[in-house]
């Protein structure tokens, strides 16, 4: 008999195949006491293993394809460099000889001593950092355990084809299980905006997470359809399912090959508006990505990824020198630098001295916040900014701004910026946009204010949604109220465009909630004429707007904005997609 679980749908695309699970069980640790002479040769058992550790992920890494996201071998990288850490590799030596036990025991006191650091801090990212000591010390005790490692933690060509079930998956895992040819994956635990589902819909897998009990009904080897769309996995289908699940699969394919044929097409609605549709990046390679897919320009380049993964912060040639690159493989599109965001969910390494985190990291000190009060990580991005503005095209734009301070005092740093590069004869285009990111409640409804000093405002729904919602949009038990369609999120959209309007400045959009495609529509009848969107739904984007026209769906956004609850919401959205 068939069964169907649901759970959400992070990845979409449909996978038919054969389930294998993965269970990270724990492993059984016990202390042993070493006799004198034997300690030695336990802290060399000890070293053995962290070097047999450090061999097997750099034959991972060897064995990813360069053409793979970088994402994937900064995981890796990761956990090589934690396995030079001291922490990790001395502390236990020194426990081995102190309290005469055995390696594995002296490796568990370790790794508790670690994760009870990181359990006291309330910061998401580091609780994905504990995920990470769990990893490596996982890997060295199957080791000092003679325990084969877990089937995908080696190169394995037998997981090809496979679906993987498990109760939660480490980005690692994930990026494995793709390096071993699985085609999707579902997980009982986890949320939508986890490390694990951002990087399944990177890598272009369909995934699932929170299907509750399904390490319960669904066994290694049996046969499910996972539709990542819906969110639903069909356990033993019968006949009649498959067929139609595998005519799905062909649609799919065929309406991913028709949308190829939107490349180097304009994009405009049915009656004539031209809209800009622009990509969203995060890592240099990504913007090959942006030229293929036929988009207009960069909307948004988040420059975390410059400061990740490295003790010290990159100084002004290394800026320059990385948007010196972009700007040549844009070949005269324009690019939308977006300043350093760092804190919250994101990472808070690159050099930065981890300060006290707070309770709500999420309303603490990130972005813009902490870039004035760092000066020494955003000057000398800043500097470098205005001196690409040169080699081409660029904007810069400013993120998590919440009031109008903040906005004179980085408009102060960018006079000065000026100033000092005329003193020095260095050229920079004395016209380069300045623009904010409108995502606090705040600055939204004073996005009238705001226009008045700008020359150009995009929409950051992701944190929009997230502050309005008063959700933290990392945690699964809330994700429920995350919202775009709730009438304050569109009232402030609303707000945002209107100012812009009447500014005579351009607004974008450049959350999520641009490129996901049931909201196109009702963006485009709230006014939004630019779009900014992850490559990949991109072309997905431009079939909707150019499909589209304007006159009704002002009226249904009208609509919308006053809707008194989710049935009218829901009524509305089926009117305006259909
Ligand atoms: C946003 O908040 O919508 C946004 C685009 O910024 P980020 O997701 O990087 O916070
Ligand atoms: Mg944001």
């Amino acid at each position: 008999m068939t069964i169907a679980l649901h759970g959400m749908g992070v990845s979409r695309g449909i996978a038919i195949g054969s389930v294998h699970i993965i269970e990270h069980d724990q492993l059984d640790i016990h202390e042993f006491s070493i006799p004198k002479e034997s300690i030695e040769y336990e802290v060399q058992r000890f070293e053995k293993a962290v070097t047999s550790a450090r061999q097997q992920l750099r034959a991972i890494l060897n064995h990813i394809p360069e053409t793979t996201n970088a994402d994937i071998a900064a995981f890796i990288d990761t956990h090589l460099l934690m396995l030079e850490d001291t922490s990790l590799t001395h502390e236990p030596t020194r426990l081995i000889r102190e309290l005469a036990c055995n390696a594995e025991w002296a490796l568990k006191l370790q790794r508790d001593v670690l994760v009870s650091v990181f359990d006291e801090m309330d910061d998401a990212y580091l609780r994905t950092r504990k995920d990470d000591v769990d990893y490596v010390v996982n890997r060295i005790q199957r080791i000092l355990l003679n325990q084969t490692p877990l089937r995908h933690e080696v190169p394995d060509n037998r997981l090809t084809g496979y679906i993987v079930l498990a109760n939660d998956l480490t980005p690692a895992d994930t990026v494995l299980l793709q390096h071993n040819g699985i085609t999707a994956f579902v997980t009982e635990y986890g949320g939508p905006t986890s490390h694990t589902a951002i990087l399944a819909r990177s890598l272009g897998i369909p995934a699932i997470v929170g299907l509750q009990h399904g390490l319960q009904y669904i066994h290694e080897e049996d046969l499910i359809i996972l539709d990542g769309t819906r969110g639903v996995v069909l356990v033993d289908p019968d006949k009649q399912t498959l067929a139609h699940y595998r005519r799905l699969q062909k649609d799919e394919k065929l309406h991913y090959t028709a949308l190829g044929k939107l490349k180097g097409k304009p994009t405009v609605t049915l009656d004539g508006i031209p809209i800009e549709l622009q990509a969203n990046i995060e890592l240099p390679r990504d913007f090959e990505t942006v030229i293929e897919v036929g988009a207009s320009g960069v909307g948004l380049y988040r420059t975390e990824f410059l400061f990740m993964n490295r003790d010290t912060p990159p100084d002004e040639e290394e800026h320059y020198q990385t948007y010196t690159k972009v700007i040549e493989i844009l070949h005269g599109l324009p690019l939308t630098i977006r300043t350093l965001d760092l804190g919250a969910d994101k990472q808070v390494d690159g050099g930065r001295q981890a300060g006290p985190v707070g309770s709500n990291p999420a309303l603490g000190l990130r972005a813009v916040r902490l870039c004035l009060k760092e000066p020494s990580l955003f000057r000398p991005q800043l500097r470098a900014i205005i001196r690409a503005s040169v080699l081409g095209p660029v904007r810069l734009l400013i993120p998590m701004l919440s009031n109008t301070h903040e906005l004179s005092q980085v408009l102060q740093i960018i006079a000065e910026i000026k100033s000092e590069l005329d003193a020095q004869n260095i050229p920079y285009d004395h016209r380069l946009p300045v623009g904010a990111m409108i995502e606090v409640p705040a600055a939204a409804v004073c996005a009238d204010v705001f226009a008045h000093y700008l020359d150009f405002l995009s929409l950051g729904t992701n944190d929009l949604i997230q502050y309005t919602m008063a959700i933290d949009r990392v945690n699964d038990e809330v994700s429920y109220l995350y919202d775009p369609l709730h009438p304050a999120v569109l009232r402030l959209i609303h707000i945002t465009l209107q100012a812009g309007e009447k500014a005579n400045i351009p607004v974008a959009v450049c959350g999520e909630m641009a490129g996901e495609t049931q909201y196109t529509r009702l963006l485009l009848g709230l006014g939004l004429r630019e779009f900014s969107v992850h490559p990949a739904a991109l072309l997905e984007v431009k079939q909707i707007i150019n499909n589209s026209e304007l006159a009704p769906l002002k009226r249904l956004a009208q609509m919308a904005l006053n809707a008194r609850n989710g049935i009218e919401v829901a009524e509305i959205m089926a009117a305006v997609n259909k």
